[in-house]
């Protein structure tokens, strides 16, 4: 069966879903709708995404090079819904002509945060293309590089922070 709160396959004999811990049994019937928003909220509310920005720059000398970097939050966990991508303002420029990326990003929330480096081929994907977040089963989500048109999707990472 599908857990119906994270979209994740669960064995039909567990009590509670083991990604999201969401209770599998008995019958919530007209009340359902309501208590997998409420039970969303308590996993996302306070969660957000943040990607590794880098700034470049000629510094005193008058080279080339950069500046310096931060993480810079890009989205809410709740504002993100599932098989859509959510598109960012903020454009992805790959330096150079490198075509392979590694994307730093951390998910955190209130009271920790864990960081992870998602690498992708940019291949085929247009230059000036945009960030973008996909949200998956299982409350995971990838990161799309490119423009509605035409994009790739690196790993996946988990939005639950245990
Ligand atoms: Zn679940």
């Amino acid at each position: 069966m599908e857990c119906k709160c994270c979209g994740e396959s669960v064995e039909n004999d567990l009590a509670k879903c083991s990604v999201c811990g969401f209770p599998l049994l008995g019958d919530l019937g007209d009340k359902l709708p309501q208590i997998l928003s409420d039970y969303r909220n308590t996993l996302l509310h306070d969660v957000s995404l943040a990607v590794k920005l880098y700034y470049y720059g000629y510094d005193e000398d008058g080279e080339m090079g950069e500046l310096k970097s931060e993480y810079v939050k890009v989205a809410d966990a709740p504002a993100l819904t599932h098989d859509n991508i959510f598109w960012l303002d903020t454009v992805f420029e790959p330096s150079g002509i490198k075509r392979t990326v590694t994307l730093d990003v951390r998910v955190q929330n209130d009271k920790t945060s864990r960081d992870s480096a998602l690498s992708a081929d940019l291949g085929k994907v247009p230059e000036g293309g945009r960030l973008g977040i996909c949200l998956c089963k299982g409350y995971r989500v990838r990161f799309a590089l490119g423009n509605k048109k035409q994009s790739i999707l690196t790993d996946s990472i988990s939005l639950l922070i245990k």
